[in-house]
């Protein structure tokens, strides 16, 4: 009997695991010749990006991966999982559009204030326009 991942993740970061899991695959399938099932590097990946989401300290208040303050990340996976983001990204429109737009409205969120934001950095960002 094949084992199923089990649902350890809810709500929010359930759906950002799906959304995750997708850009992997969409990666994985152009990139490393596989077709139905992701190779054993991108499922370590997937594994890796599982556990970070469980144990994230934001819970379901939690921003998107690439907008988060805590890099929570390892210094591999998350390369990996950047090469994987920009490739995928884009093209998560076509084929996922739901949740992709999903991802980019959450992306929109503002982040919870946990740490002290610092306001005086904020003036140092020029704006081209
Ligand atoms: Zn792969």
């Amino acid at each position: 009997m094949p084992v199923q991942h089990e649902q350890i993740l809810q709500g929010k970061l359930a759906i950002e695991f799906k959304t995750v899991s997708k850009m992997v695959e969409i990666y994985c399938f152009a990139h490393h010749g596989t077709e139905k099932a992701v190779c054993a590097s991108c499922a370590e990946l997937l594994n890796y990006a599982q556990k970070r989401l469980d144990r994230c300290p934001y819970g379901q208040e939690k921003p998107t991966c690439n907008r988060c303050p805590i890099h929570c990340y390892k210094r591999e996976p998350k390369e990996q999982m950047r090469v994987v983001m920009r490739y995928s990204g884009p093209r998560m429109l076509f084929s996922h559009p739901i949740l992709a737009i999903r991802h980019l409205l959450h992306e929109k969120q503002r982040i919870p204030v946990r740490i002290k934001s610092n306001a005086s950095n904020r003036h140092q960002r020029k704006k081209s326009d």
